[in-house]
């Protein structure tokens, strides 16, 4: 089956949300084509303690705040999936799911979508897959001998699946000292970082990184010199439950390890921490596998992008990828802005071709 329409929005998260509502404002014909069976992107897989880092009213999508969660400053992932799945409702955006896309090819006048149930043609394609498909493992020496159980941030739920096990947790984001902290009372952990744990000051939440993302891009935009941007503030929000385990004294990082052996993970000095399992929070990258077709990828992988625009494609926009994809942009509160932008050039390109 062969559709037809103005833009195809691939992925139904918060950032293929936030160009449905500007799309929709805009006046084109759209779809949204999310590969989930229901609602919330990512947010439907997260651990079960996750907290946002930011407020309710901080963790909004254009058009629509998020409403408090009761008795939690800092709501839940499941608060957030009820809210994506209301916005989508209120504002009668025409999500389609599950439809997996599998590629983007140029047809020459038209784009043409192919996914796993038909193909639409669509004169523009705002992409918006979010990373969370595509865990980012290091190649650290020996890590196919350990015998233990390895899994990435994608993967764990809960520290009951994990209790009195020797656990190492590997990563001094914001996933590590999270996941770090809910395995500090029931598990024998490990915690490795790369560099000593640098946590935002206690008062600092999710506000001060979308403030200062936005610094860095205007000063960027302006050529004034890099403030350095989320960086520069340190890499951990002091959430209630990290702030507890480490003032408990039992968020100890150690530095990285050398390299794994079967038993656990071995320093170079020869210090050793057998392990029954190994949780890689070690971040991801954008999960663009769908763009290949296109041959957009420059030399280190990355589609070079002006906002949200693929340089080279002009009728392709890429959201809430990262910074490069407009500051901000993989957050809640930080998508509105260039899914605004996105839809309004979609909406010149359009008008000026028609
Ligand atoms: P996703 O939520 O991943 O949505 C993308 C959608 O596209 C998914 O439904 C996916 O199935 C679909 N998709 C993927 N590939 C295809 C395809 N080929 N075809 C069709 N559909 C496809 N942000 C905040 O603002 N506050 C926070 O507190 C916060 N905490 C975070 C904690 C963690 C652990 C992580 C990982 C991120 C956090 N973020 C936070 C960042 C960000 O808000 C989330 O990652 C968010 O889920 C990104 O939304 P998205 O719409 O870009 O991607």
């Amino acid at each position: 089956m062969t559709q037809h329409t103005d833009v195809v929005v691939i992925g139904g998260g918060q950032a293929g949300l936030a160009a449905g509502y500007h799309l929709r404002r805009q006046g084109l014909d759209f779809v949204v084509l999310d590969a989930q069976a229901a609602p919330g992107g990512a947010w439907q897989h997260t651990w079960d303690s996750l907290h946002l880092f930011s407020p309710a009213a901080f963790s909004s999508l254009p058009g629509r705040l998020m409403p408090p969660q009761p008795g939690e400053e800092y709501p839940e992932a499941g608060h957030v999936v009820a809210y994506l799945s209301d916005y989508e409702q209120r504002y009668d955006l025409p999500v389609q799911r599950p439809v997996r896309v599998i590629g983007v090819h140029d047809d020459g006048r038209l784009l043409r979508v192919e996914t796993d149930s038909g193909t639409w043609h669509a004169r523009a394609v705002i992409s918006a897959t979010g990373t969370w498909w595509r865990p980012f493992l290091p190649a650290v020496p020996g890590r196919d001998d350990f015998q233990g159980r390895q899994l990435h941030t994608v993967s764990y739920r809960r520290p009951r699946d994990f209790a009195g096990r020797r656990v190492i947790v590997v990563g001094g984001g914001n996933s590590g000292a999270q996941i770090a902290a809910d395995l500090a009372y029931d598990t024998e952990l490990t915690w490795v970082t790369r560099r000593p744990p640098r946590y935002l000051p206690d008062d600092i939440d999710g506000r001060a990184l979308f403030d200062a993302a936005t610094a860095r891009r205007r000063a960027l935009d302006a050529g004034r010199p890099d403030t350095g941007g989320v960086a520069s503030l340190g890499d951990i929000v002091a959430v209630p439950p990290v702030r507890e385990a480490r003032d408990a004294g039992r968020l100890k990082a150690s530095p990285m390890f050398e390299r794994l052996d079967p038993e656990g993970a071995v320093w170079a000095d020869g210090t050793r921490a057998p392990a029954d399992a190994v949780i890689w929070c070690t971040g991801f990258r954008p999960a663009l596998s769908h763009l290949a077709p296109l041959g957009l990828r420059g030399r280190r992988g990355h589609i070079a992008t002006l906002g949200t625009r693929a340089v080279d494609e002009p009728r392709l926009h890429l959201l809430g990828y990262g910074d490069w994809t407009g500051p901000a942009s993989a957050t809640l509160i930080g998508v509105g802005r260039p899914a605004r932008d996105a839809a309004r050039a979609v909406a010149e390109l359009l008008g000026a071709a028609s």
